[in-house]
Order: structure tokens, then C-alpha cells, then sequence
């Protein structure tokens, strides 16, 4: 079974907003957990394999707004028990919907892994702003690893939070059905590396980054495409 205390690995307290990072699931997903100072409200990115059973103790007696990044399974196979359980607000975008309510994805994960296909509560867009208190989040579509993608970007934290998209010196995958390397490097150039140089990036996978370590490093899409 698993216990929050041995996925929890890194609780990080801005100067205003507490944020927890955790890994769940055999791809050993990030799930990362936000709370707003007033209200109690919990904003939680990926529903990973065990997220639930790992963070419901935490999360009881609050809000809950579930954001999930993409529709592959790995990042909303338990989205639906936060959902029903523990009466989780679902945000995602349209594009994924495919994936969401279908469980045709099962055949890319491990037989092992429980996958409840999803109705997202929310459509979330391009540049819109979502606030509770003194936490803001706006939602960024970049498209290419999936088509529905999104990142959420918390300014007061100077924190990007991406899903697949992009990753420590390297990005996300474009093999898989609905996938698109053009679309991926589109979304990385103009909208994640329009974000300020000194935002931290935090992957759906693997350890954390900045915009402008991957602007300068990264070997698949860097700032400019003749710096290849
Ligand atoms: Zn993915
Ligand atoms: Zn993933």
C-alpha cells in the first residue's frame, strides 16, 4: 500500500503558497499538490496510479480542483475516484476527450493499473485565469505530445507546471496517436519559452527545470532553431 509520506518528495514553501511534490505510478508520474492560504482549497495537477489512496488523507476537509494535464493514462487513471470520493472539481481541455472517456489506452498500460475512463467537470482554454484566494493559475494549450495538453502557470510561484511537454533536457513524445513533433516545438517556442527565464518548470516526469535552462540546453527544442 502506499503511504503519502514515502511519495512525498519535496514540500516546498514559497514565501506565500505551501506546494507539494509527489511520485505515484510505475512511470513514476509527478503529481504536485497546491493549496490557496485563505480558503481551504487543494489544487491538485494528475490523478497518477495510487495518487488517490496516497493523498486522500491530505485532502480531506478541502476544496479539491483536479487539473489534468493530458488525457494518457498515466496522468488520469484515478481522476474519477477524486472525482466521486472525494467530490474533486475535474478541469481539462476538450482536445483530450478522446482519451478521457474511452478505456482503449488500457493497452498501453501495465495490467495491474486500476483506469476509470473520465467526465471532465470543466473544459479549461487557452488564457484563461482560474483564482481562489491568493492563487492564480492560467491555463496554457500547447499541443504536440497530446492535442489537448495543457500547462498551468502559477506567476506568484514564478512556476510552469507541463505535463508532457517538455522536460529536463529533453521533451515529450510525439509517436503516439494524436502526437505532433511540429506542434510540440510550436508550443515550446512561443508559449512555454515566452514565459519569464527564471520560471521554474515542473515536468510530468522527472525532476524539475527552468525556462531558461531549457531555452539555452535543451537538445531537441532549443530558443532558436538554427542554435540546432
Ligand atoms: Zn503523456
Ligand atoms: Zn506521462
Amino acid at each position: 500500500m502506499i503511504l503519502p509520506v514515502t511519495n512525498l518528495i519535496s514540500n516546498r514553501h514559497f514565501s506565500m503558497l505551501p506546494m507539494d511534490v509527489y511520485n505515484f505510478g510505475p512511470y513514476e508520474n509527478c503529481v504536485y499538490v497546491m493549496y490557496s492560504n485563505v480558503k481551504k482549497v487543494a489544487v491538485v495537477i494528475d490523478a497518477a496510479s495510487g495518487s488517490f489512496e496516497g493523498l486522500k488523507k491530505c485532502l480531506i476537509g478541502h476544496e479539491i480542483h483536479l487539473f489534468l494535464t493530458h488525457g494518457h493514462w498515466d496522468h488520469m487513471c484515478e481522476a474519477a475516484k477524486f472525482q466521486r470520493e472525494l467530490k474533486a472539481v475535474v478541469y481539462a481541455h476538450k482536445a483530450d476527450q478522446d482519451w478521457f472517456a474511452t478505456t482503449e489506452q488500457c493497452k498501453y498500460a501495465p495490467s495491474n493499473i486500476s483506469f476509470e475512463t473520465i467526465s471532465p467537470d470543466i473544459w479549461v482554454e487557452h488564457g484563461q485565469m482560474i483564482q481562489w484566494d491568493d492563487l492564480v493559475i492560467k491555463i496554457l494549450h500547447t499541443p504536440g505530445h497530446t492535442p489537448g495538453q495543457i500547462a498551468l502557470y502559477v506567476e506568484s510561484l514564478r512556476s510552469v507546471f507541463v505535463g508532457d511537454t517538455l522536460f529536463y533536457r529533453t521533451v515529450g513524445r510525439t509517436d503516439l496517436p494524436g502526437g505532433n513533433f511540429d506542434q510540440l516545438k510550436n508550443s515550446i517556442r512561443r508559449i512555454l519559452y515566452a514565459l519569464p527565464e527564471d520560471t521554474a518548470v515542473y515536468p510530468g516526469h522527472g525532476e524539475k527545470t527552468s525556462i531558461g535552462a531549457e531555452q539555452k540546453h535543451n537538445p531537441i527544442v532549443p530558443l532558436h532553431e538554427n542554435s540546432l
